[in-house]
């Protein structure tokens, strides 16, 4: 598929709207009924990649990827605050060890903004945030509060998964994505009086833990979740109109999905490894250059992501130091991949290789194949040869980790801070 045939149909300097999904699952893209409509008409407006991975299972390097295009194990933000908590709380805070971005590595917001454009980021999730170099490149930023107001009646679900759902008895949430469409209001008349063009990134975390919030307060999990993703879905209906960016370029795609116990675990990150409910992310694009009701069914990559978007927006010098490629100038078969654990060593982790309809994964003590994204029962006995070439893609990508401790980094650890970690799960 070559999209570069559109060439005659590029905008000159087109606004750019991205919108991050926390959490979404690839299956919760309603393309048929009307589970979400505003998404539904955005991606049948443009092209939808119904075969996207997460480079992980879990936020800041599949974030880090996307505003990169590098994989979790090159840029090497493959870990959060989690593994520094307990210093924090019992220190009182000061320094933490977090993987920081290379200076020398341009985020999606600085190579935009070199080229003219105003940058404008907003995200509700606490673990995207400066000090590991997410803020880069963005004049106009805001990592909004936790939504204290929100109060959940305790934890009905904790035998459905202890780790998750604890956090509802907390009573705390993320902010919803109305505060999300207050902020960018703040920020319009601003955007619209710099003559520049656009580049704004929106981060929502209403797919994301504890999903009671606008549904039926009585419902099972997956309905309670498919309630806050309609109601994301009607804000970034909204957020697209009221900013007048309906003619922009825009980027939809989710960091990773979330697992309700298909393969025994649930969530995210943790020991979900990469089974395709948390590693299949959304992944659409719209606007100039692009045809629209196309559907891709090869694999691709949150990598792809900037190199594409450098391309449709005509950012010069767009490829160096990405991994990803130009998903308007056709796909090369090649192989994408998806990592779940550290950089100290490769020895432990999750790892996984989408190469055609077979996917390949192995952790510690373990692997499988699957195809066709069928992940009841693995096909390794059959398919030994199958196997041994993904294998040997795996092997290739292993061996290009380089292995490295984490930066130690000061970060602004106070209650505003640990609440927002708190809200997410990640301290007790
Ligand atoms: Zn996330």
């Amino acid at each position: 598929m070559l999209y570069a045939l559109l060439g005659s149909a590029l905008a000159q300097d087109p606004d750019v709207l991205v919108f991050v999904l926390d959490t979404m699952r690839a299956d919760h893209l309603d393309l048929e009924g009307d589970a979400t409509p505003e998404l539904r008409a955005l991606a049948e407006s443009g092209v939808v990649y119904t075969n996207a991975h997460s480079v992980s299972s879990w936020t800041p390097p599949a974030v880090m990827s996307l505003m990169t295009g590098q994989y979790a194990t090159t840029h090497g933000v493959v870990e959060g605050p989690i593994p520094a908590r307990a210093r924090a709380e019992e220190e009182g805070r000061t320094v933490l060890p977090l993987p920081v971005l290379d200076k020398k590595t341009s985020t999606v917001a600085q190579r935009f903004r070199r080229e003219g454009y105003q940058t404008a980021g907003v995200t509700t999730n606490h673990l995207i945030d400066g000090p590991q170099g997410f803020s880069r490149g963005f004049t106009l930023y805001e990592k909004l509060g936790v939504d204290d107001s929100i109060v959940h009646d305790g934890p009905e679900h904790v035998d459905e998964g202890p780790q998750q759902w604890s956090l509802e008895a907390r009573g705390m949430a993320p902010a919803p994505a109305e505060v999300v469409h207050g902020q960018l209001m703040d920020w319009k008349d601003e955007l619209d009086t710099d003559a520049r063009p656009d580049f704004v990134w929106v981060h929502l975390m209403d797919a994301h833990m504890p999903y009671r919030r606008h549904g039926d307060p009585d419902a099972d999990l997956q309905t309670a979740y498919a309630s806050e993703i309609a109601y994301m879905d009607r804000w970034i209906g909204r957020i697209v109109r009221d900013l007048e960016m309906q003619d922009a370029i825009i980027v939809v795609v989710s960091d990773h999905g979330d697992a309700f116990g298909e393969h025994g675990a649930w969530g995210h990150g943790g020991d979900t490894r990469t089974y395709a409910e948390v590693n299949d992310v959304v992944l659409f694009m719209t606007g100039p250059g692009l045809p629209a009701g196309e559907i891709v069914h090869e694999p691709v990559s949150q990598v792809d992501v900037v190199p594409t978007l450098a391309s449709l927006a005509g950012l010069e010098k767009h490829r160096n130091g990405v991994e990803g490629v130009d998903l308007t100038r056709g796909l090369p078969e090649r192989p994408v991949f998806g990592y779940r654990g550290g950089l100290t060593s490769v020895d432990q982790g999750s790892w996984m290789v989408v190469r055609d309809d077979w996917k390949l994964m192995e952790w510690n003590g373990g692997s499988a194949l699957y195809r066709d994204g069928d992940e009841t029962s693995s096909l390794l006995v059959q398919k030994p040869d199958l196997a041994r070439r993904l294998g040997a893609d795996l092997d290739d990508y292993r061996s290009s980790v380089v292995l490295r401790e984490p930066d130690m980094v000061e970060v602004d650890a106070d209650e505003d801070t640990l609440q927002g970690l708190r809200a997410l799960g990640y301290l007790d």
